[in-house]
């Protein structure tokens, strides 16, 4: 049994979900659908789920929101009639959205939960009254009814563990299941919604719940490339990527498949694969537990986000002092800062944080490392952008880190640091955010000429 899950693009507009519908009633196997809310039909377009938000801004303010309500009725509304689906769903999902406001008026985040969970759900609820009205047996069941039971915290649910018994009677039922993606209920009976992005989570908790062979994740890109390919011309498509390495990668940015979606997968080691609803022919990548280690292609993938900040203390003799990275550390945690990287030497230890979760607070945060721990040097520097180099057994490898740092060294980009930590897959490079594109372009040039050479040496 697969699951399958179709993202916004792909359920965007009624030949769009032709699409859909063709992919999933051309494999019996594809049993358990999860959809997104309409996204974007072209660049300049809107998501549904942001109309939503819209309407709750509108709504929660009080002030006259009937023009967003519209908004998103017309968004259905043209798929409903490019369909040729009767229109009386239209004044069901109206009377949703007017109940949802009244009945949450006075508590803001639930009123969003409740008003964004409905892109996804209207969409559910049409998709599946359109496949059965072709004679395709299709039932919609809502997160409630599939036992997708979360934590009572409005836009971050966690799955609770006791629901993936019950998801698993989902296969009891005949014919094909449209489940919305995005949220699940609280056992107090409210809905709650998973992060931005979150209909790939739902995926993934019920093909855990399932126990599927196959959790397929539709989108718009046959893959997921090795590097940005706005960034790359022509970039690579990854055949096979590892949890751990995709973990790296969208660490550092990658967002084809939301980060939280790897750990119901991960547990039960179903294996995902990224395809393309327009050109469902093509292979795809998959990510999977483990893969073979290919020695020509060293590095699977190179991402880098900017927005990092760097906290530099010196210290002589700090490696003989008991407990002085403790003490920066608790000065963080008083402020309520979590670091992401601490790369160190035996006078010096450098904390990289992102920027956001430092910003507003810097000067009180150094006075007080300064104060606690009777520094040599202390520096700040909020010029920091992270890349990752990825790749399974690299370090295993002789001349990986001589062909990444020859690549950079030619760009003529500076290294802040380099942070290889206990991860035998990936190198964190710090640089400047100035050379972030440039020495992503260096790494997956050297990256290739390494494996041409390779290539010609067998
Ligand atoms: N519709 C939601 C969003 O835009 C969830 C999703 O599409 O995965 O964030």
């Amino acid at each position: 049994m697969k699951v399958a899950k179709f993202g916004g693009s792909s359920v965007a507009s009624a030949s769009q979900i032709q699409k859909v519908l063709n992919i999933i009633n051309s494999d019996d196997e594809r049993k358990i659908i999860v959809v997104s809310a309409p996204g974007k039909r072209h660049s300049e377009d809107i998501k549904t789920t942001d109309l939503l938000l819209r309407l709750y801004e509108k709504s929660v303010a009080k002030l006259d929101y009937q023009n967003k309500k519209e908004e998103i009725i017309e968004r259905y509304a043209d798929i409903i009639r490019d369909l040729n689906m009767d229109e009386n769903i239209l004044t069901e999902f109206d009377d949703i959205l007017e109940q949802r406001i009244k009945a949450n008026q006075s508590n803001p985040p639930r009123l969003k939960d409740a008003l964004l969970s409905c892109g996804e759900d209207f969409n559910a609820r049409l998709i599946a009254q359109y496949n059965n009205a072709q004679g395709v047996p299709t039932t919609y069941v809502s997160p409630l009814d599939a036992g997708i039971t979360v934590t009572n915290t409005p836009q971050f649910a966690q799955i609770l563990e006791e629901s993936y018994d019950k998801i698993y009677n989902l296969r009891k039922i005949e014919g094909k299941i449209i489940v919305p993606g995005f949220f699940g209920y609280s056992k107090q009976g409210n809905v709650v919604t998973f992060p931005r992005g979150g209909s790939d989570i739902t995926g993934a908790i019920l093909a855990r719940g399932v126990r599927a062979t196959l959790y397929e994740n539709f989108t718009d890109v046959s893959g997921i490339y090795r590097a940005n390919p706005n960034l790359i011309k022509n970039a690579e498509i990854m055949e096979e990527v590892t949890y751990s390495e995709m973990r790296e990668l969208s660490y550092a940015g990658f967002s084809v498949f939301h980060d939280e979606a790897l750990q119901p997968v991960q547990k039960e080691r179903i294996p995902v694969v990224i395809k393309n609803t327009n050109r469902p022919e093509d292979p795809g990548t998959f990510i999977r537990y483990d893969r073979e280690i290919k020695p020509d292609h060293l590095i699977t993938g190179i991402s880098c986000d900017k927005g990092f900040t760097v906290i530099n203390v010196r210290k002589y003799l700090m490696n003989r002092q008991v407990g002085f990275t403790r003490k920066i550390l608790s000065v963080l945690e008083d402020y309520n800062i979590s670091f992401d990287h601490m790369p160190s030497g035996i006078d010096n230890v450098s904390i990289i944080m992102r920027t956001h979760q430092i910003r507003g607070k810097e000067t009180k945060v150094l006075n007080e490392i300064r104060k606690q721990c009777d520094v040599d040097e202390l520096g700040i520097d909020n010029d920091l952008a992270v890349m990752m180099v990825v790749g399974l057994g690299m370090n295993q490898m002789v001349g990986t880190a001589n062909m990444i740092t020859s690549a950079l060294a030619k760009a003529n980009i500076n290294l802040k640091m380099i942070n290889q930590g206990a991860s035998e897959i990936s190198m964190m490079f710090g640089i400047s955010v100035k050379d972030a594109d440039d020495a992503v372009r260096a790494v997956y040039d050297g990256s290739c000429a390494h494996a041409k050479e390779n290539l010609q040496l067998k």
